[in-house]
């Protein structure tokens, strides 16, 4: 099991029974799933990670409307007390007792770059490297250079320009 700030998570190295805890917030993992096809150039297919959390919540009225939240472990045991005394003592407040929620999200496949950069597959268009800005279709085959789009057709930059006279060359490379 290991413990990771959210800026540390990666679903890729993660496992079932690792945790988050960080600035207050305690999320357990509790599945990861992979999904989306799987491809030979891939680093790490796409994963759905699902997270519990466990909060103590007190509530100003019956209407539960408004109150307090504390994020908590499994056994309600609170890692930074804050004001959780205060709002616990309060003899105004309904202890509305520990709630469970999970919620889930999604981190892209990865593949490497040729540069060795790692890239996170998320636009079915184009996945740019971030170091070397080389560009790589969704399945992972590189894409030619964004100067040279366009040349497979026959036209160059000044046919298309002319062709249409207010594309500027800004415009031309956001046709991607
Ligand atoms: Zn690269």
């Amino acid at each position: 099991m290991t413990n990771f700030t959210w800026r540390e998570f990666d679903a890729h190295t993660a496992s079932v029974g690792d945790m988050i805890i960080d600035q207050g917030t305690i999320a357990y993992v509790i599945h990861i799933e992979e999904r989306g096809f799987s491809n030979p150039r891939f680093l790490n297919r796409e994963k759905r990670v699902t997270l519990g959390e466990y909060r103590h919540e007190f509530f100003d009225d019956e209407e539960r409307l408004s109150g307090y939240s504390f994020d908590c472990f499994a056994d309600g045991t609170i890692p930074e007390p804050s004001n959780y005394h205060n709002v616990k003592d309060d003899p105004n407040l309904i202890d509305g007792g520990i709630q469970y929620y999970e919620r889930d999200f999604k981190t892209p496949a990865t593949m490497k770059c040729v540069c060795g950069e790692i890239v996170y597959m998320d636009n079915v268009m184009t996945n740019t490297c971030g170091k070397c800005a080389r560009d790589y279709s969704i399945g992972g085959s590189l894409l030619a250079p964004r100067e040279q789009w366009g040349e497979e057709t026959g036209e160059s930059y000044s046919d298309i320009a002319s062709f249409n006279p207010s594309i500027n060359d800004d415009s031309w490379k956001d046709l991607g």
